[in-house]
């Protein structure tokens, strides 16, 4: 469609960035662009709309930019998902398994409730292991799963297959797949 290309013509392909043989996905220059940044955010406040969400969840950091107006337009709160140690009050935390070693993020204990349907909303989806931890924090925080929405799936990297479980049902919409 005219939205994906528009959205793909946005985002910088770079080489060897963060390490050797990766090609990393930069949307700097879609976040630069208002008409793009705008389609990006009508097209993910759809999906909220549509769900039923009731907060939008965004992942650190780049899952911030894109889930706060995301948040804003579908007329719901935004809720932040953090590295460990950078929320002040009391917190859930999950670890997670990285390539090399371990992350581990957190989630106000009361920012949601048993009422909230959640819509996660990140930049890209690579191995699916960022997604699948907060999908656990949502549901240990008590509230149900609207879905998870992501500009870009990096398909090869089976992000996909592996959310299956933790979304039990819920869809997984991303609006570019390579
Ligand atoms: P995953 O946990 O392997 O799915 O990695 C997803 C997380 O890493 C997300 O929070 C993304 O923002 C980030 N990420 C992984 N690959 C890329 C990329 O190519 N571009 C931008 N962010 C990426």
């Amino acid at each position: 469609t005219d939205i994906e290309q528009l959205l793909l013509s946005r985002i910088r392909d770079v080489a060897d960035y963060p390490e050797p043989g990766v090609m990393f996905k930069d949307i700097t220059p879609l976040l630069a662009d208002p008409a793009a940044f705008g389609a990006l955010t009508d097209a993910l406040a759809e999906i909220a709309v549509r769900e039923s969400a009731t907060k939008v969840v965004g992942l650190e950091a780049r899952g911030f930019i894109l889930g706060a107006p995301v948040a804003v337009r579908a007329g719901v709160g935004f809720i932040p998902v953090r590295k460990a140690g950078k929320l002040p009050g009391a917190t859930l935390s999950q670890a997670y398994d990285l390539e090399y070693g371990s992350a581990e993020i957190e989630i106000h204990a009361e920012a949601l409730t048993a009422d909230d349907r959640v819509l996660i909303v990140d930049d890209v989806l690579a191995t699916g292991g960022t997604a699948e931890a907060s999908l656990e924090l949502i549901r240990r925080a008590g509230a149900r799963v609207a879905g998870v929405a992501v500009l870009m799936e990096l398909s090869f990297l089976g992000g996909r297959p592996r959310l299956e479980t933790s979304l039990a049902g819920a869809p997984l919409e991303s609006l570019l797949t390579v």
